[in-house]
Parts: C-alpha cells; structure tokens; sequence
C-alpha cells in the first residue's frame, strides 16, 4: 500500500488525507524536509499559493520537494496546489515562486473576483461514465499547456467554456476544483493508481 503524504503548511489538508485513506492509500503529513523523502507520492491541498510557496521556503522545503518532482515523484495539485506544481503562474506577482513540475502556464483567480465560487458536472473520460461534480472555490485556469501535457477536463458551460480545469503530464495531477469536498473520491483514486504504477516500476527496475 503506498504511503501518500499532504503537504501540510497550508489549505484543506484534513480533506486530502480522508480522500485518500478512502481511496486505499496510507497517509501522512508533510511538514519538514526529511518528510518529504519518506512519501511515495504527494498531495498539494487547495488554500492560497503565495501563502503556501512562502511557507515552503521558510520551512526549507522547496528544495527537498523540486529535487523529488524532478527525480518523478507522483504529485496531485488542487488550485493552490495546481499553481504550486504549474511551471509559470501568468503574471506572477514577482515574489511568488512555485515548485514547477507540470508544463503549463496557470491564472490565479481566473474566473473573475465576482464569481467566488460555482460548480459545474465535467465529463473526464479517464475517470469513467458518471460526471464529476467540480467545485471550484477562487480557482485558478490553465491559461496554456504544452504538447505532451493530456489536457482531462475543460469547463464545459458559460463564459469560461473551454478553459482547462484538469490536467495531466506523465505522473503530475492537477484539477483547478476541488474534489476532496465532494464525496466523489474518483480524482484520488486515479491519483493512489498513479503512485501504484510508479512504485510497482520503481521496484522492478531496482530489482532486474
Ligand atoms: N486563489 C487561490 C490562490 O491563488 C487558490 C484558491 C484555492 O485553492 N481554493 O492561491
């Protein structure tokens, strides 16, 4: 069973870890830099990037967690964390860093201020039959994506109509919305199979 951490400085951790537990993975927190090697895979909650990428650097944890995402660590990102993992942030504030990860470009707050929040039934392929209820909270967009980036769900009503809202690039997740609130655990399930496969591939690998 794979050990899935969160990233545990900022946002709605306590949703993450219960997602995943009911998704069949086991779980921790992740604070400090020697945690971040003990993990298989990790979540980044929702809750405010430049909070977040702040706290990453005063606890010393960018570092740790660029050189894990760079050696392919499976990692799910929702909306502060889909920013977390994007490799540009469209006009960035100058002092916000993110961790990268992902070839995308994502907007903060890109729905517009006066539409705090809303909800829409997406239809994501890889997740099944049944729509997805996708709440999204203050949320950012992918503004643009690289070829070998599969695009998973775009908004599919409204002014914001064909907007990326969930992403994927080899083992790195992200959705602008917010599936831990839901009930519908079928984002973290994807994402515990992710880490699944890499572990299995890892131990392979290490064992021919
Ligand atoms: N607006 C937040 C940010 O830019 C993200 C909101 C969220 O994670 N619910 O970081």
């Amino acid at each position: 069973t794979p050990l899935i951490g969160v990233l545990a400085v900022q946002g709605d951790v306590r949703e993450h870890l219960a997602a995943l537990a009911a998704s069949g993975a086991r779980t921790t927190t992740v604070r400090r830099p020697e945690e971040v090697a003990a993990v298989d895979g990790l979540v980044i909650p929702g809750g405010e990037s430049t909070t977040m990428d702040k706290l990453v650097r005063a606890f010393g944890l960018q570092g740790p967690l660029r050189e894990r995402i760079a050696a392919g660590m499976p990692v799910y990102g929702s909306c502060a964390g889909m920013i977390m993992l994007a490799d540009r942030i469209a006009d960035a504030r100058p002092d916000q860093e993110t961790l990268g990860g992902i070839d995308i470009t994502v907007r903060r707050n890109a729905f517009g201020r006066q539409v705090d929040s809303f909800e829409e039934d997406l239809h994501i392929r890889e997740l099944g039959g049944q729509p997805v209820r996708a709440v999204f909270i203050r949320a950012p967009w992918v503004e643009e994506a690289a070829e070998s980036v599969q695009v998973l769900a775009r908004v599919e009503h409204g002014p914001a109509a064909g907007r990326i809202v969930a992403a994927r690039q080899g083992d790195l997740l992200v959705t602008s919305f917010h599936p831990e609130v839901t009930g519908d655990h079928r984002v973290h399930q994807l994402f515990v199979d992710i880490v699944r496969h890499h572990t299995a591939t890892q131990d392979q690998r290490e064992h021919s």
